[in-house]
């Protein structure tokens, strides 16, 4: 499943078709998991404005006041091609006036792409209530230790939900655990300060870098120019498990949790 920095990836590579204008759009007749508040149709002439993200969605502002949203799901890739194949997985294609497409694929169709107006997309029923973003300032020690304090599960379960903090998914928050040496077993709310600290400036740490070497390609996620991140090169302990510890050599054990697996070293993390 692409995570933050996989998104963020495309995001950057999705970045040119600013002022670029869109000529024709080709949406397939497949349903996806929602279907678009507004007619896709409805982008034909529309300019781009911005290309963000917030959480796991791309975000892009149109100047005719409307935004698209896209949802990569579990398999889907959005990529900027020179022409249009109409391959079987293709939901939304848009072509601008540089001739080049923006391909929307999910063979799976986990994922969504919604047209909304604009000025609703904070209380969108999949924006509204997500928690900050993990590189934001807003994301510190006094946003988090109230959060945790009232939760009654184990910290890594707790940092998965996007109400507390958005985007550290499973792989992301494995290698937190382990670079702030805290055991996923804890119970949130039995954290220390100087452990939240730790945890907080772990997560910016360990996001920064994935998104530096274009996330982690597991599963079949691609960039927008349709190449594979590296992360998963520096993966410590995320899918190590009978490995050794780079630290201590001790082997690292593999868990589920709340029905996710969780990699981690007992002897370096408590
Ligand atoms: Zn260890």
């Amino acid at each position: 499943m692409p995570e933050l920095p996989e998104v963020e990836t495309v995001r950057r590579g999705l970045e040119g078709l600013s002022n670029k204008k869109i000529t024709q759009v080709f949406r397939s007749d497949k349903k996806m998991r929602i279907e678009s508040s507004l007619d896709l149709q409805g982008l034909a002439g529309a300019k781009v404005l911005n290309v963000g993200r917030r959480a796991r969605y791309l975000i892009i502002d149109f100047d005719n006041k409307k935004s698209l949203i896209l949802h990569l799901g579990m398999s889907g890739k959005v990529t900027l091609e020179s022409q249009f194949k109409q391959l079987k997985h293709d939901h939304l294609a848009c072509k601008f006036n540089d001739n080049s497409w923006l391909v929307f694929n999910d063979a799976r169709r986990f994922g969504f792409i919604d047209l909304v107006e604009t000025k609703n997309l904070k209380t969108h029923k999949m924006l509204a209530s997500l928690g900050p973003e993990p590189l934001s300032d807003q994301f510190d020690f006094t946003d988090l230790k109230p959060k945790l304090s009232g939760k009654k599960m184990n910290i890594k379960t707790a940092m998965m939900d996007n109400q507390i903090v958005v985007g550290v998914g499973n792989i992301y928050i494995s290698e937190s655990l382990f670079d702030s040496k805290i055991s996923p077993l804890r119970d949130a709310a039995s954290l220390k300060d100087a452990e939240i600290k730790k945890l907080i400036a772990s997560i910016k740490k360990i996001i920064a870098q994935a998104i530096e070497l274009g996330g982690s390609s597991i599963s079949d996620y691609v960039n927008a120019k349709g190449d594979l991140g590296y992360f998963q090169n520096s993966h410590k302990v995320y899918a190590r498990e009978k490995q050794n510890c780079l630290l201590c050599k001790n082997l690292i054990k593999k868990i589920k949790q709340n029905g996710r697996s969780s990699f981690y070293c007992p002897q370096c993390q408590h």
